[in-house]
């Protein structure tokens, strides 16, 4: 998934003015708010998007930088770089929330309140938050990259409180609903200014939006409903992952506060360093000393593969750094079929110490043709000096 451009998101032009930019947004955000679509996940990124988009379009610098370098020139800076790149890293809800708030919430001709409210505050209900993300990373050998592999990882979390089951309420005491806010979590005031009449609707401080309170809290969790805690969770990875792909793990984030819905755990991959391979997306490679003999004679030679040792056979007069390769020795795909190669580069070894029979053998092989290297045909300082033409 890579990132939409924002002038597309909002549906406007690239010249489209700053009036035109909020008009669309504010057309979009309205279709996608989460209060008007409960529970729907596809509506809430569509929410998170558009005020993306907004958020930059409508600040004339940060809109500049986009024009100019596009998403890259208005990253979030998240540090967390790898398989997110289509995400809104840096951007929850939370922040669109806000800022879709702190645009249209208030009085004056953009407030949205009545469109949402209807006008009927008690009657609409609190927001139950959701609990937080969470992130770990998971660090994997190139075996069980190659392998797929099921993995435990205990993850500390904020989880759902057992003295009160997750409510914060006190045994044998209830949740009632926030005297203040009616229920409706936010509270409209309205102040009058030199300005005039001005509206305004805000999270109601009493309930912290929930619309209810709770008058004897749990003494567990202090009312929060969650205390701190960890779970053991199972990662299936599959054969072939990267370093930064991840995987979602639904509902193993932190806990929700007021009994929400829990965030999602998301796992990322880190493949470590391999003693002997070192990988080129799905093939792995690595070196192997052999002798001059066998270069010379050809033979078997054993080499590390991910799966064991396995014998390679050198073929007659192999030189320094001929690449042979293992096909289907590599990595699996991941997502499609067929796997990657092991490329095995054969480094012909010379030896450093010899005896004095075997310095005598080789003193009578050194005067032969055959171990004259060849070069074409001609010495190396023959070709030299026709390249240079002198
Ligand atoms: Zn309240
Ligand atoms: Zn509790």
């Amino acid at each position: 998934m890579s990132k939409r451009d924002y002038y597309e998101i909002l549906g406007v032009d690239r010249s489209a003015d700053e009036s035109a930019i909020k008009s669309a947004y504010r057309k979009l955000a309205m279709k996608y708010h989460p209060d008007r679509n409960p529970g729907d996940k596809s509506a809430e990124d569509s929410f998170k998007e558009a005020t993306e988009a907004y958020e930059i379009l409508k600040e004339p610098q940060k809109r500049q930088a986009y024009d100019q370098y596009g998403h890259a020139g208005v990253g979030q800076g998240s540090g967390f770089s790898g398989g997110f790149g289509g995400g809104f890293e840096g951007f929850d809800l939370g922040d669109a929330l806000r800022a879709f708030m702190r645009d249209f919430g208030g009085g004056g001709g953009g407030s949205v309140f009545d469109d949402f409210f209807g006008g009927g505050m008690g009657s609409s209900g609190g927001r139950r938050s959701r609990g937080e993300d969470l992130r770990i990373r998971v660090r994997l050998t190139l075996e069980e990259i190659e392998s797929g592999v099921d993995k435990s990882v205990k993850v500390k979390r904020l989880v759902n409180c057992d003295s009160c089951a997750g409510s914060g309420v006190a045994a044998g005491s209830s949740r009632k609903t926030c005297g203040q806010c009616k229920g409706a979590g936010r509270v409209r005031t309205i102040s009058r200014t030199f300005l005039g009449t001005v509206q305004q609707v805000q999270i109601c401080n009493v309930c912290r939006g929930s619309g209810e309170v709770i008058s004897d809290p749990c003494k567990s969790c202090h009312g929060e409903g969650r205390v701190r805690g960890s779970s053991t969770v199972h990662v299936n990875v599959p054969p072939g992952v990267s370093s930064g792909n991840y995987m979602t793990v639904d509902d193993m984030g932190n806990s929700a506060p007021n009994r929400g819905e829990a965030g999602d755990l998301i796992v990322v991959f880190e493949e470590e360093e391999h003693a002997h391979f070192t990988r080129h997306g799905d093939n792995v490679l690595c070196e192997v000393p052999i002798s001059f003999v066998t270069a010379a004679l050809g033979g078997e030679v054993e080499v590390p593969t991910l799966k064991g040792p396995e014998m390679v056979k050198i073929p007659t007069g192999t030189q320094n750094g001929k690449v042979v390769k293992m096909r289907g020795k590599g990595i699996p795909h991941l997502n499609r079929s067929g796997r990657g190669d092991q490329l095995v580069q054969v480094v012909v070894w010379v030896p450093t110490k010899l005896k004095e029979d075997e310095k005598k053998t080789l003193q009578k092989l050194k005067s032969s043709d055959s171990f004259d290297p060849p070069e074409g045909g001609k010495s190396f300082f023959e070709k030299l000096r026709e390249t240079l033409g002198v």
